[in-house]
């Protein structure tokens, strides 16, 4: 591990596969810190570890459920005590699909806690902070589906579309004090969440006729912690192959 003290922190989410591992491979590699949360996954995440320590990054793994306020303060409370994080990269979802009218109840709050009430949970322990030393960035990743809807997926369209709308607000809350936040909302992305989808039939319907890959993700994030972002927050970039313009 490196002992830089002195480099920027970031806080992924869900950094332990897929985008959020893309995502905190590539800021690391921008020249952050990596605080690397994960909810079960662990040696996944000890993987990422390394490779952020390859890119020289320091890494820290912070396992707790993003949408289980007492985790989220047990964990990160001491932390922020010491170092206030320059970025914080809402990322930790899941996906529990059906029908509407099947749905159990557990279903629309499972997916409404991880992607929305942890949005919430954590953006206000970190707001504080970044407000005093008025310099912050948060990106959270939504999805297409918040942008159009999506059959089958109420749960979690309703999730992704209130992420844009609260990014949105936040983002005229803080914009004075020099804190940018913005929404990345990916099209189909090659991680275990699709794994099981009809990728021949949905590819049909997305113009680059190809699903996208995580590291395509994160060079949008990448780009929005970038300092030419600077002038840039509660915006919404698309990373989706045409699937929505
Ligand atoms: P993956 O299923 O590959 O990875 C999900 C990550 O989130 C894992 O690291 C997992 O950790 C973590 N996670 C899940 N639940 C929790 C929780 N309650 N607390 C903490 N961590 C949690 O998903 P993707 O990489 O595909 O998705 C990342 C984000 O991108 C999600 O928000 C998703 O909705 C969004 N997205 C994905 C698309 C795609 O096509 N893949 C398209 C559009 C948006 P662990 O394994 O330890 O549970």
């Amino acid at each position: 591990m490196t002992n830089n003290n002195s480099k920027p922190t970031v806080l992924v989410t869900g950094g332990s596969r897929g985008i959020g591992a893309a995502i905190s491979r590539r800021l690391a590699r921008s020249g952050y810190d990596i605080w690397l949360n994960y909810r079960s996954g662990t040696e996944a995440a000890e993987k990422v570890l390394e490779d952020v320590e390859k890119e020289g990054g320091n890494c820290r793994l912070l396992q707790f459920d993003v949408s289980q306020e007492a985790e989220i303060k047990e964990v990160l409370e001491p932390l922020l005590e010491e170092k206030t994080p320059y970025g914080f990269i809402h990322n930790a979802g899941i996906t529990r699909d059906g029908l509407l009218a099947l749905m159990p109840t557990e279903n629309w709050d499972a997916v409404l806690n991880v992607h929305l009430r942890s949005f919430f949970l954590l953006s206000r322990l970190l707001i504080k902070p970044m407000l005093s030393e008025r310099k912050g960035r948060i990106v959270a990743v939504s999805s297409v589906a918040g942008e159009t809807g999506q059959s089958g997926q109420v749960n979690y369209s309703a999730a992704k579309a209130g992420m844009i709308g609260a990014v949105k607000a936040l983002a005229r809350e803080t914009a004075r004090r020099n804190i940018q936040i913005n929404v990345v909302s990916p099209g189909f992305i090659e991680t275990d969440m699709i794994r099981d989808l009809p990728m021949k039939e949905l590819l049909k319907s997305v113009p680059a006729r190809r699903a996208g890959r995580p590291e395509e993700v994160a060079g949008a994030v990448n780009f929005l912690m970038s300092e030419e972002a600077g002038y840039i927050t509660g915006q919404v970039l698309g990373v989706n192959g045409g699937l929505y313009m």
